[in-house]
């Protein structure tokens, strides 16, 4: 029993060491029930040889770990499931409608829901910030390299209360103004999908917006909070 509690306190004072300077009052944990369509588990299988969690766990780390970063707001996944998506729905805000009604999802102000799907084409994702849901669409192999993180951030930003903008050239994950993506891909996609950052008006509304969702830690830690690392992006 000796050695487990060593092991026990060893851990909590690293997982103490780990979590930035910010007092553990203020510091937001929201709990995150993730899910995956047909198309989705395809693509993680058969383009990236990953079970459907585990492509989740990565994408979802690096989307949501400039919350961490910026706002001390960390997502922990709790739930991984699958969710059939009618192949007949042919908008986004449909198919998100569907994977809220076929989970029976309901507003609970501790937790969200980040679907995903790589069904579809045209569109990035939908959010319900009434309900707390968001539908994220796998952006890899659509051209524009590895930007489903920033669809990720994006659309939980929506469920904070973020609006987009249409200005060229403002480096803002809200921004949907068209950037221009030069080899291999030539074609415009919207400025969200090249940048993981907030302008300052952004960041005023997330963190006066932070209560929404989630619940204090008010004492222990979080362990590392949203970890992840922060993937630097090109272009
Ligand atoms: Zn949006
Ligand atoms: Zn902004």
């Amino acid at each position: 029993m000796q050695v487990i509690s060593t092991v026990i306190i060893a851990l909590f004072v690293f997982s103490v060491i780990l979590v930035p300077t910010v007092s553990a009052a203020s510091t937001y944990m929201v709990d995150v029930i993730t899910a995956y369509d047909e198309e989705f588990r395809s693509v993680a299988q058969n383009f990236y040889w990953y079970s459907p969690s585990t492509l989740i766990q990565i994408l979802f780390n690096s989307g949501t770990s400039h919350f961490w970063d910026e706002f001390q707001i960390s997502f922990q996944i709790v739930n991984y499931l699958f969710w059939d998506s009618n192949d007949a729905v042919t908008d986004y805000r449909g198919m998100l409608d569907e994977v809220i009604s076929e989970l029976g999802f309901t507003y609970n102000q501790r937790r969200i829901l980040v679907a995903f799907t790589d069904q579809l084409s045209g569109a990035w994702g939908a959010s319900d910030s009434l309900i707390g849901a968001v539908l994220v669409k796998h952006a890899y192999p659509d051209g524009v390299g590895q930007a489903t993180d920033n669809i990720i951030q994006h659309e939980i930003s929506h469920l904070y209360r973020a609006e987009h903008h249409w200005v060229d050239g403002l480096m803002c994950v809200m921004n949907v103004y068209p950037y221009w993506i030069d080899f291999p891909y030539y074609y415009h996609v919207p400025t969200a999908l090249v940048t993981n950052y907030w302008c300052t008006d952004c960041i005023n509304i997330i963190s006066s917006n932070r209560n929404l969702w989630g619940y204090t830690i008010t004492s222990g830690g979080v362990g590392g909070g949203g970890g992840g690392q922060n993937h630097p992006r090109g272009g």
